[in-house]
């Protein structure tokens, strides 16, 4: 089910012995050596290169492993995996070049899964990036999900930071949090994107976060899309749900699911335009209103993450999208819809962390991506995996998922970049909406239990934090930054 391209294994020494994304000149060389040689001898001439020696040459074996763990998965090790893989190496039963493949071979699913995470997201950023630009220090994963006090200040931080990014209040949710819309550009043709509705479906507001550094930047690419386009972000509408997910993960029980907000209302079941909602117990989809009423955009792109669902082949659909299919709305406003999915699908295209599936239709009017169309908009729905883990982590398992969820939070990114980017360029007229069919229905529901095996429960008996200087070699976000160039 998964193999890995000669393009892989070299990043996967980069990864783990030098802890960086490779630059394209160095993968290229690589690559070319692999073929005319092995995966062994390479991963030994890497320990004896001068930047390996420079850099982890004085580690102890203790260290070494830690750092191991933490460039190949993304985590501190469990207690017993550091001391079995530090005595292989103070025995001299595997050296420091043989370390990673070892680690790895022994690896459980949801380990493999985040060292695939890390290795595509690397990937992405090699094939992106002119090797001019290249910055060995750029950061591949974030640590963790924002709290609602750290995304305030991040868009605060945006919003100072930016004169093209205009940041204002536009309500507060019961729990009197503010609810924000973040403006960027100027153009005619207007986007908006509206993230986590459903208090425990955080990764679309990540991939927003990146998306307005992004847009209101220096680059020549976001200035010509902020002449031509004019975006507006609501991230996380459901502050309340989602910090009642924190207290959750937390250990406190009894709580009020965290999908809903403080009134127990699901928020995207607002939007039918016969039957209304009660703005008192919805503020946040009043807001929600507002800003549509302001901005009249001619695209709506809401952001959900979902369950797991396998393919017969083993892999995993990483996101299912949806236009509007209530037989009620306009065909037009439909194909606008069809036309972002095509969009994603074609911005996707260079991403390997991805699996992208048509989610099941439904009519119901309530729902954003049906309501708001049956009033005009055109609306595509976008549902990244990430549930499961989410709802298993407020459940109480111990696990770290950032390097899945960075890569997921970069598919967010690709996919509303690469809308956006159709809708300045006009290249977004020329999908046909009829091929938006082709993308593949979504997979099989796969269970937890399932997928990730024996290890699901499985909690390290310690779990210590990686020292600060080795976190900041290893290149851990530690400011809000473009992910890609
Ligand atoms: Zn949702």
């Amino acid at each position: 089910m998964y193999t890995s391209t000669p393009q892989q294994l070299v990043q996967g020494l980069y990864l783990s012995l030098l802890g960086r994304a490779a630059d394209p000149a160095g993968l290229h060389y690589w690559v070319d050596e692999l073929a005319n040689s092995s995966l062994d001898v390479l991963s030994e001439r890497f320990v004896n290169s001068r930047e390996f020696q420079d850099n982890f040459g004085d580690k102890t074996p203790e260290e070494f492993v830690r750092l191991q763990y933490y460039n190949l998965f993304d985590r501190n090790p469990d207690k017993a995996g550091l001391d079995f893989w530090t005595a292989q190496l103070e025995t001299g039963a595997l050296d420091r070049d043989d370390l990673p493949g070892a680690i790895l071979d022994g690896a459980s699913e949801s380990d493999q899964e985040a060292y695939r995470a890390k290795l595509s997201i690397a990937d992405y950023y090699t094939s992106q990036v002119p090797q001019e630009r290249y910055d060995p220090e750029q950061p591949l994963t974030y640590p963790w999900l924002h709290s609602n006090a750290e995304l305030y200040a991040d868009l605060n931080r945006l919003d100072e930071r930016y004169d093209t990014l205009d940041l204002e209040q536009v309500g507060a949710s019961l729990e009197g949090n503010p609810l924000y819309r973040a403006e960027v550009g100027h153009g005619d043709k207007t986007v908006m994107i509206v993230t986590q509705q459903h208090g425990d479906e955080p990764l679309g507001t990540e991939a927003s976060l990146y998306l307005l550094d992004f847009l209101a930047g220096d680059s020549e690419a976001a200035r010509e899309i902020r002449e031509e386009v004019t975006v507006v972000v609501m991230p996380r509408v459901n502050p309340d749900g989602f910090a009642r997910w924190e207290r959750q993960v937390g250990g406190e029980q009894d709580v009020l699911d965290p999908r809903r907000n403080e009134a127990n209302v699901d928020l995207n079941r607002s939007y039918d335009p016969e039957a209304g909602f009660d703005p008192e117990q919805a503020p946040e989809a009043a807001a929600v209103f507002r800003v549509l009423e302001e901005y009249q955009p001619d695209l709506l792109l809401d952001y959900h993450n979902q369950n797991n669902y396998r393919d017969a082949e083993g892999d995993l659909d990483t996101m299912s999208i949806r236009w509007a299919t209530n037989e009620a709305v306009d065909p037009q406003v439909s194909a606008d819809g069809q036309r972002a999915a095509l969009a994603i699908a074609e911005a996707l295209e260079d991403y390997d962390h991805d699996q992208l599936t048509l989610f099941p239709g439904s009519d119901n009017p309530a729902i954003a991506r049906n309501g708001l169309a049956l009033e005009g908009t055109p609306t595509l729905l976008i549902e990244q995996r990430g549930l499961q883990e989410m709802d298993e982590l407020a459940q109480g398992l111990d696990l770290d998922y950032s390097a899945l969820a960075s890569a997921l939070t970069l598919e967010g990114l690709i996919s509303m970049k690469g809308v956006i980017g159709a809708v300045a360029d006009d290249s977004f007229e020329d999908y046909d909406p009829q091929l938006a069919a082709r993308i593949p229905e979504r997979s099989e529901r796969i269970q937890f239990a399932d997928l990730y095996g024996d290890d699901a429960y499985t909690t390290p008996e310690t779990s210590p934090t990686i020292p600060a200087e080795e976190a900041a070699l290893v290149g851990v976000a530690t400011a809000q930054e473009d992910l890609i160039a």
